[in-house]
């Protein structure tokens, strides 16, 4: 079966010359069974692209355009976003220890968003860098996490001492490793679950990392009415809510493949489950950015202060580790096709 994969792709070269900026797009049935993805039957580039081929159909619709841009336009609306908040009233200048895991944080988005892009950009290279970019794409994800929950404590910083001062980052840290070995692994076993797997494997970090934003809803003192900042306690817990929402509706979309599984064939291109996945992702990124604003109106910015250089170092060791496990693996144990 291999050589007549490796048949076609010569004569597709062969046919439409070697230094053609984009080949014709096939059917499940014409590329390895591995690319297919359930109730997409066309638009599939074949595993052979160069680099270039690859970075033009970004502009011709294939089934991975969609994703692509889906991922590739929020970075500029998130930086955005992102730098606003330097320009609010009371805000330190930018380069303060005080916006530390703040950047961080932007960091991981930033991973995130252009790794996800990335992978589905180029993942018709070949079969080997297709494992390489979404092993990435897992990566960044648990980039994301370990920089959002550095958001979260630091900005927040819950009063719980023991659990927060000692286990959240750590525990944060070690569930991000768990869920990059584990969503690479369901590129190998575990195939016909992979949507569930995945998506529960990214529900997980989640609980751990929104423990913070759960101690400020549910801590009687901060939502009464003499707290300094009740208005900022509602608009908090609104943003949360909403944080919630979208990641049960990307949930949603991620694992029941609607709505191409209602109309195969007919979202192939446009409208498929991943870029509303994507869409969603993006729309649930929005809270973190609301928690220094708590610092900012509290004035208390020498809290944030404490202690970040060990805890900012062993995340951007944490992050190296979700983003080299995801190199070496599928080069130590190359997944056989
Ligand atoms: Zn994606």
């Amino acid at each position: 079966r291999n050589i007549s994969f490796l048949e076609k792709a010569q004569h597709l070269n062969l046919s439409f010359g070697p230094v053609m900026w984009s080949l014709p797009l096939l059917r499940y049935t014409d590329v390895p069974p591995r690319v297919t993805e359930n109730f997409i039957l066309s638009g599939y580039r074949f595993p052979n692209y160069s680099l270039r081929q690859c970075l033009v159909s970004a502009f011709r619709p294939t089934n991975e355009t969609g994703n692509f841009w889906t991922h590739f336009l929020p970075i500029f609306v998130f930086t955005f976003h992102f730098l606003e908040v330097f320009t609010w009233e009371g805000a330190p200048e930018p380069s303060n220890p005080f916006f530390y895991p703040f950047w961080n944080y932007f960091l991981g988005v930033l991973y995130l968003l252009l790794g996800s892009s990335l992978a589905h950009l180029l993942n018709s290279m070949s079969l080997i860098i297709r494992e390489i970019c979404f092993f990435v794409d897992y990566g960044t994800i648990s980039a994301y996490t370990v920089g959002s929950s550095l958001a979260y404590y630091y900005y927040i910083h819950p009063q719980v001492q023991l659990f927060f001062d000692s286990l959240y980052i750590p525990s944060s840290c070690l569930i991000a490793i768990i869920c990059v070995i584990t969503c690479c692994n369901t590129r190998q076993c575990w195939r016909k679950y992979r949507y569930a797997v995945r998506t529960l494997v990214f529900l997980l970090p989640f609980f751990i990392s929104s423990a913070p934003v759960f101690y400020r809803l549910l801590s009687p003192s901060a939502s009464s009415p003499s707290s300094s900042s009740p208005h900022l306690f509602s608009t908090m817990a609104t943003f949360f809510y909403r944080h919630c929402f979208w990641l049960v509706v990307s949930a949603f979309f991620n694992i029941s493949k609607i709505p191409e599984r209602f109309s195969p064939g007919n979202f192939d291109i446009w409208g498929h489950s991943h870029q509303w996945f994507h869409c969603c992702t993006f729309l649930k990124l929005t809270l973190p950015r609301l928690v220094p604003r708590g610092c900012i109106v509290e004035q208390t910015f020498q809290k944030v202060l404490i202690s970040f250089t060990r805890e900012g170092c062993m995340t951007h060791d944490s992050i190296c580790h979700c983003l080299a496990f995801s190199l070496i693996r599928p080069l130590t144990f190359p997944p056989s096709f």
